[in-house]
Parts: C-alpha cells; sequence; structure tokens
C-alpha cells in the first residue's frame, strides 16, 4: 500500500494537480449554480435515470437498457432547449467579457449621483401620481434585440424627458424603457415576460415583464405600479416590493458605482472579481 501511494505520488505532475483543481473548481460552481435555479429538480430525475440505466445494464434487462440509454440522448437535446436562455445569457456573457467596455464604468460619482437624482424624482412622481413605468438597467448583456422593438431615444437621463415618456397620453408610455450607461437609450421596447409560476396574482405584466429581462439578461429592471404606486426592484429573476425613494436611490448608487459585478449572472458572476470602483 505505501508503495502503491509513493507510485502515485511519484507520477502525479503540476499539470494534474491543476487539472483536477479546475474540474473540481467548475463542478462546484455548476452545483452552486444549480442549486439555485430551476436546474436542480431535473438533475435529480437525470441521476435517477443514470442510474436506472447503469442498474438496468448491470442485470442485463436490454430492452429497458436500450429504452433508457434513447430516453439520455433525448434528454441531453432537451437539456439544451430547456436551459436556452440560461446558456445564452452565460455565452453572451463570455463573449462580452473584456471585449467591450461597459457605458458603467465610464460613470464618475458626480454624475451617477446626478443620474440617481432624476432617476428618483421620476419615480417618486410616477409613485405619487400613479403613473406605470418599467426602467431596465443595462448591465454587461447587450439588450439590442429589445431596444429594436422599440423607440432609439439616445438622450440624457433626465426625470422631465422620463415623466413625458410615461406620461399615459404619450405614444411611448407603454412598454420599457432601457438605460445604458448614462443615456436613455430606447423607449417603448417589449420585454419577454417571466415563466415564474410562483408569482402572486396581483402581478400583471409589467412586473412580469420586468422580472424576465433580468432573467434573460443580467440587467436590473425598476417598476412603479400604476394600479398601487408600488415600486419594485428586479434582479435575476427576483423582485423586491414595496421599496421607498431611499432605497431606490441606494440600489441605483449601487448599480453604478459599487455593486456591478455582484448582480451579473449566479454562475459566470461568482467567477468574477470585485472590480475597481469608477473614479
Ligand atoms: P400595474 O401594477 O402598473 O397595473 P401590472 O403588473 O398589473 O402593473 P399590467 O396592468 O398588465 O401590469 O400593465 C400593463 C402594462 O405593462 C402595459 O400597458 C405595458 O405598458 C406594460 N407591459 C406589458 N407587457 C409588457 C412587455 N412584454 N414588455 C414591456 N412592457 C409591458
Ligand atoms: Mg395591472
Amino acid at each position: 500500500m505505501p508503495e502503491l501511494l509513493s507510485n502515485i505520488g511519484a507520477n502525479i505532475q503540476i499539470s494534474d494537480v491543476l487539472d483536477i483543481a479546475i474540474v473540481t473548481f467548475v463542478i462546484y460552481k455548476i452545483m452552486e449554480f444549480i442549486k439555485e435555479t430551476r436546474a436542480q429538480q431535473l438533475v435529480k430525475g437525470l441521476l435517477v435515470l443514470v442510474l436506472a440505466t447503469f442498474i438496468s445494464g448491470e442485470f442485463q434487462l436490454y430492452t429497458l437498457n436500450w429504452v433508457l440509454k434513447g430516453v439520455m440522448t433525448i434528454g441531453v437535446i432537451a437539456l439544451v432547449i430547456i436551459f436556452q436562455p440560461e446558456l445564452r445569457r452565460g455565452l453572451e456573457y463570455v463573449g462580452r467579457q473584456k471585449l467591450l467596455k461597459s457605458p458603467i464604468r465610464e460613470i464618475g460619482k458626480e454624475k451617477a449621483k446626478h443620474i440617481a437624482n432624476q432617476l428618483v424624482k421620476a419615480v417618486n412622481t410616477f409613485s405619487d401620481q400613479r403613473i406605470g413605468a418599467l426602467i431596465v438597467f443595462e448591465r454587461e448583456v447587450a439588450l439590442k434585440e429589445i431596444c429594436d422593438t422599440g423607440t432609439l431615444i439616445k438622450a440624457d437621463i433626465s426625470s422631465e424627458l422620463l415623466g413625458n415618456i410615461f406620461y399615459e397620453g404619450s405614444p411611448l408610455h407603454d412598454g420599457a424603457v432601457i438605460v445604458r450607461g448614462d443615456r436613455i437609450y430606447a423607449a417603448g421596447c417589449v420585454l419577454p415576460l417571466t415563466q415564474n409560476k410562483d408569482l402572486s396574482k396581483e402581478l400583471g405584466t409589467r412586473h412580469r415583464a420586468g422580472l424576465g429581462i433580468t432573467e434573460h439578461s443580467d440587467a436590473m429592471a425598476l417598476i412603479v405600479s400604476e394600479e398601487t404606486g408600488i415600486i419594485s426592484i428586479a434582479v435575476d429573476g427576483k423582485l423586491s416590493r414595496f421599496l421607498d425613494v431611499k432605497s431606490v436611490e441606494k440600489e441605483l448608487l449601487n448599480f453604478y458605482l459599487g455593486g456591478f459585478d455582484e448582480k451579473i449572472p449566479a454562475f459566470f458572476g461568482k467567477l468574477r472579481k470585485k472590480k475597481n470602483v469608477p473614479k
């Protein structure tokens, strides 16, 4: 036994250790990712299937084994289809990594404060006057296709402009505003609705659209209810409701200055180191 161990020890190279460490890390991250998503039940089902295939093979139950192997093949294709949004989100993020400079990184402290101020002012008015609003803040995943569904604006963020857009008589009041960096990039945009079945029935399509975009990208969505004036923020498919303007301001400052790297998609996000806070 000691001989065997010393043999193994002698044959292990640094590259082997590195290889195992990387694979372990990736598997750990995938498990962590799965733990937080709807994939959890599916993975359990898959494990049962793998086990059943193995056992049927061992006990020479050929027909059952053949059927299970077929199911597994289809299962892999089904997985890709079911998790298309997650895969797309991840790949989009990896693709954009370091290639494009996010407009958010360019924004300094004073400017961020000004933007947050304007947004808070607008949101406060919307909430008081029961004006429905949906504002999406693009992060690293570009929302070009979403912007294309609306009208490009590319203007500085101001409470007056936001007020004009979401004013009920305005042609652009329906749909979402997309904010890219320090600009209102587009308005009247159509977002994907969340497929989350556990949501309260009182949340209609505005809230579902706000949530949906955060499931399809790393964006943050700010929602003001027309019916109740309740302010909500959605990130990563989760909705925080009943926010006051102070917490909205905090979230916005966090978005522009501090928390930039914390809210990116769970799996890939956690692989990233915290970046410098812009000047
Ligand atoms: P509220 O609390 O403001 O009533 P809600 O969650 O109950 O919001 P609805 O009452 O269904 O939602 O709101 C409808 C509005 O939501 C639409 O007029 C439109 O402006 C917006 N909306 C609906 N679907 C989408 C979508 N897919 N993308 C962007 N905006 C949408
Ligand atoms: Mg409604």
